[in-house]
This record gives C-alpha cells, sequence and structure tokens, in this order.
C-alpha cells in the first residue's frame, strides 16, 4: 500500500514538472468506496489524508468508525437531495453538487448545523445521459444561483468524463472543465472561490493534472479492483 501511495505521489510530482505547475498544488484523494477501514486504516498509516467515498451509509460508517480527526474525508458519488442531512457537515468537501436543488437542501442542513459546507460543482463534461452533473453551458448559471445561498461555499468544479481505454480521450473534457473555471472567475462571483479543480483518476489523473486539476481522485491504484460482490 505505502508503495502505491508513495508511486502516485511521484507521478503526480512528475506530472506536474512536465506541466510547470508545483505540485503542493495538487491533492491525492484516495478512493476508498467499498474497501473496509482496514485498508484506510492502511493507507493512513503510510501517510495518506484525503479519502473519497461514494456511498452515503457507506461513508457515514467508516467516519464513525475511523473519525476525522487527522484525515479528511470527501464525498465525490451521486448524491440525492433527501441524503443531504447525512452529508452536511459529515465532509470536509462534497465534490458531487450537481443540482440547484441538492446545493439548497445542502445549504438547509448546513445551517441546522450552523456551518459552512465546502462544495465543488459537478460538470457533465462528456454530455453523457448517465452520468451526474448540470451541463457545461448551464455551469455557469448554476454557480451563480449556487452562490446565493449562504450555508454553502463554492470552492471549484469536478467532472467525471467516460472512460477512454487512452487517458488521451478524456484530456479534452479535463481542458473543458478548466475553461470553465476561468470564465467563472473572470466574473467575480462574491462567496465563489475557483480554487479547486477535481478531476482524474486511476487511468488518467497525469493528463488532468497536466489540464490543471488540483484534486485527483484514485481509486483502484491504491486499493486495487473493487469487487462488489464481495
Ligand atoms: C470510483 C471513483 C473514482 C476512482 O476511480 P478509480 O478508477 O478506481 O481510480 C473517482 N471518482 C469517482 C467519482 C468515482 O466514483
Amino acid at each position: 500500500m505505502k508503495d502505491r501511495i508513495q508511486k502516485i505521489e511521484k507521478q503526480i510530482k512528475e506530472a506536474a514538472e512536465k506541466a510547470g505547475r508545483n505540485a503542493e498544488a495538487i491533492r491525492l484523494v484516495a478512493v476508498s468506496k467499498i474497501k473496509p477501514a482496514e485498508m484506510v486504516r492502511e493507507a493512513m498509516e503510510a501517510g495518506q489524508r484525503v479519502f473519497g467515498e461514494n456511498y452515503i451509509q457507506e461513508a457515514v460508517a467508516k467516519i464513525e468508525e475511523i473519525g476525522s480527526g487527522d484525515i479528511e474525508w470527501h464525498f465525490i458519488g451521486h448524491l440525492q437531495s433527501k441524503k443531504s442531512k447525512y452529508a452536511a457537515g459529515a465532509f470536509a468537501l462534497i465534490h458531487s453538487v450537481d443540482s440547484l436543488k441538492l446545493a439548497k437542501e445542502i445549504d438547509k442542513q448546513a445551517a441546522k448545523l450552523g456551518i459552512v459546507q465546502a462544495i465543488l460543482i459537478q460538470v457533465n463534461t462528456s454530455g453523457e445521459e448517465s452520468k451526474s452533473g448540470t451541463t457545461s453551458e448551464e455551469a455557469i448559471e448554476m454557480v451563480r444561483e449556487v452562490a446565493a445561498l449562504e450555508n454553502v461555499a463554492i470552492k471549484g468544479l469536478m467532472t467525471m468524463p467516460a472512460f477512454f481505454d487512452d487517458p488521451e480521450g478524456a484530456r479534452p473534457y479535463f481542458r473543458q472543465l478548466r475553461l470553465i473555471k476561468e470564465r467563472i472567475e473572470a466574473l467575480a462571483i462574491p462567496g465563489v472561490e475557483m480554487k479547486e479543480l477535481s478531476m482524474g483518476m486511476s487511468g488518467d489523473f497525469e493528463v488532468a493534472i497536466e489540464e490543471g486539476a488540483t484534486l485527483v481522485r484514485v481509486g483502484t491504484a491504491i486499493f486495487g479492483a473493487r469487487n462488489y460482490n464481495s
């Protein structure tokens, strides 16, 4: 586990150098969905500090078991509005806010807790029907609307393009997310920070870094293949 994490950290550094970027600006999110708490602990012992989860019940149980003292939990999966009461406050960052309705629900739950929940707006850059996310065209409008909510704070954007055997296939979608980010930055909307670009997974995180990723979400390359039946 330690070797795998160190290898990825090295690849992150090399991809950053190749792109003329500071590797310090890129954080590895270890995607621990389906994987048991002891594997998360093993990764923690290897120095990993940020973990991403997809399924709310599983995530809540794991956070309860492991705690969040010296690590950060991020939520990266599809979140139903009615489940937002479990997510608000439990995660340092929710990457997958894909509708105004969901943002409003998180805002309401965060207000009850007296907190401001950090979120990213998920954009469906590749336009597949099976994928969550606002369209690239609607992303800016959604950011404006969500920015008006007091108990959520937009920190950037997230995307998960279609799967390509060749990671270069994802590059245009990563680039598109960066361009949307730059357009939003130029609008200087009060309360909106465009600090984070969450993009890139095990197969394509280096390409994502070249296109500006600040959070790469890596599961398989750290924890091994996921067996949903076990
Ligand atoms: C599962 C998942 C990942 C990690 O994918 P790997 O290919 O295992 O690295 C990243 N992002 C999201 C949104 C995921 O659901």
